[in-house]
C-alpha cells in the first residue's frame, strides 16, 4: 500500500505527536518461506480444527447476546494450562486476557502509566512498548542492555532507581535477541520498584516463555511474593494461534482488578474466548510440538555458529544472527530465494523464526548462496 497524498492538515487535530508517523508492522510479502515475525510455523492440526469449528458453532448460538464479560471459564482454563506449563498454582482471578499480549500490555499502561508518568525498558527490546507509552502518555525511558544482550542487575536497579518509573517492561526472553532474564535479575528489578514513591509495576512478557531451555525459570514462580508483577503470555507462539488473538497475563487479583477497570466492556469476543479454550484443551500436544521447535531452534544456533556466524543465544522460536556490514542486502538476497527474514535489533544482525525443518534447510541454503559462508 501506497500512502495517500495529505490533504488533511490543519483539517484533522491529529495529536502532534502522531504527525507523519507509521503503522507498526513487518511487510506482509507473499514468499514461500515466511521466517519475519515469530509466528509457529505449524497450522493447526485437524483435530484442533474440529474442535475450535464446534467450539465456534455453539458460541454462535450465543451471539446475539454479548460474551461473559469476564470470561471466568477461560480464565479458569489459563490457570490450570499455567499449572501444568510452570508448575504455579494460579486463582482465576489472578488471570486477566485480550486480545493479544499486545492488547494486555495497553491496558498495562492504561491503568498504570498515564501523563506525567515514565515507562522503563532496556534496549534492544521489543518495538511496540514505545508506542504503548505513546498511545497512552506516558513518558518513555529505555536504558540499554550489555554488549550480549543481557542485563546487568545493579544497571537496571541503578535505572528504576533514576528514573521512578511506575511501570517497567522486561521481555523475557527477549524480542528480537532471544535472551531470558535469569530469576535474579527480575528480582532485582522487582525489588528497585518496591522502593519507587507511588509504586511501580513490573510486566516481564513471556510471549514467548514456552521455548525457554530447561533450567530457565518463568517469572509466574515470583508472584506470590511481589504483588506488583505481572507475566504477559500469548496465545499466537506456542499454541500457534497468532491469528486468533489471544494474549493473558498472570498478577495478584488486584492489579487485574484495575486492569479491569480500562478495558473495554465485552472486549474478549464470545468467538475469541471459544477458540482460546477448545485450543487450550489441546494444550498437550501442542507442547510436544513446541519441544520439536525448540531442539530445530538449538540445531539451527549451532549450524549458523558452525559456519562463522555471530549468533545471541536463544530462549524463543527465533535467531538473532550476523553480523553483515550491510544486512539489508543479504535481507533482499535471501528475499530474491524466497526466504523472507526481518530486519530488526542492532545494526548488523538479521532475525530468523525457526520454521519447519523444509523452511529452515531453505534458510540455510540461501544463507549460503548469499553469503558464500
Ligand atoms: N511481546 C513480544 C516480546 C512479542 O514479540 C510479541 C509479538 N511479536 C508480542 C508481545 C505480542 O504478541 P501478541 O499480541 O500476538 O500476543
Amino acid at each position: 500500500m501506497t500512502a495517500a497524498p495529505d490533504r488533511t492538515a490543519g483539517v484533522l487535530p491529529l495529536r502532534p505527536e502522531l504527525v507523519g508517523l507509521e503503522p507498526y508492522g513487518a511487510p506482509q510479502l507473499d514468499v514461500p518461506v515466511l521466517l519475519n515475525v515469530n509466528e509457529n510455523p505449524y497450522a493447526p492440526s485437524e483435530a484442533v480444527v474440529a474442535d475450535v469449528a464446534a467450539a465456534v458453532a455453539d458460541a454462535t448460538r450465543t451471539l446475539n447476546r454479548y460474551p461473559d464479560r469476564d470470561f471466568l471459564a477461560l480464565r479458569e482454563d489459563l490457570a490450570a494450562y499455567l499449572r501444568t506449563e510452570s508448575g504455579v498454582d494460579l486463582d482465576p482471578a489472578q488471570l486477566w486476557a485480550a486480545n493479544g499480549s499486545n492488547e494486555v500490555m495497553l491496558h498495562l499502561l492504561q491503568a498504570f502509566g498515564g501523563p506525567g508518568r515514565t515507562a522503563l525498558s532496556f534496549a534492544p527490546t521489543y518495538s511496540m512498548y514505545p508506542e504503548y507509552a505513546r498511545d497512552t502518555s506516558t513518558a518513555w525511558v529505555a536504558g540499554r542492555r550489555a554488549e550480549d544482550f543481557s542485563l546487568d542487575p545493579d544497571a537496571a536497579r541503578a535505572a528504576v532507581a533514576e528514573h521512578a518509573p511506575s511501570v517497567v517492561l522486561l521481555a523475557s526472553p527477549n524480542n528480537p535477541t532471544g535472551t531470558a532474564l535469569p530469576a535474579a535479575t527480575v528480582v532485582a528489578v522487582l525489588d528497585a520498584a518496591a522502593q519507587v514513591p507511588g509504586g511501580c509495576v513490573v510486566v516481564v512478557d513471556e510471549a514467548y516463555g514456552e521455548f525457554r531451555r530447561a533450567g530457565t525459570p518463568s517469572a509466574l514462580e515470583l508472584l506470590p511474593d511481589h504483588p506488583h508483577l505481572a507475566v504477559s503470555r500469548t496465545m499466537s507462539k506456542a499454541f500457534g494461534l497468532a491469528g486468533a488473538r489471544v494474549g493473558y497475563l498472570a498478577a495478584a487479583p488486584a492489579l487485574v482488578d484495575a486492569l479491569r477497570v480500562v478495558r473495554l466492556p465485552y472486549h474478549l469476543s464470545a468467538v475469541t474466548q471459544a477458540v482460546a479454550r477448545a485450543a487450550l484443551a489441546h494444550a498437550p500436544e501442542l507442547m510436544a510440538q513446541v519441544g520439536s521447535l525448540r531442539d530445530e531452534r538449538d540445531a539451527l544456533v549451532l549450524w549458523l555458529r558452525g559456519r562463522g556466524f555471530d549468533v545471541a543465544d536463544s530462549d524463543a522460536n527465533f535467531v538473532l544472527f550476523g553480523r553483515f556490514d550491510d544486512r539489508r542486502a543479504v535481507w533482499q538476497g535471501l528475499l530474491d530465494r524466497g526466504v523472507l527474514v526481518r530486519v530488526v535489533g542492532p545494526d548488523g544482525w538479521l532475525r530468523v523464526s525457526v520454521g519447519t525443518p523444509a523452511e529452515t534447510a531453505a534458510f540455510k541454503d540461501a544463507l549460503v548462496e548469499v553469503t558464500g559462508r
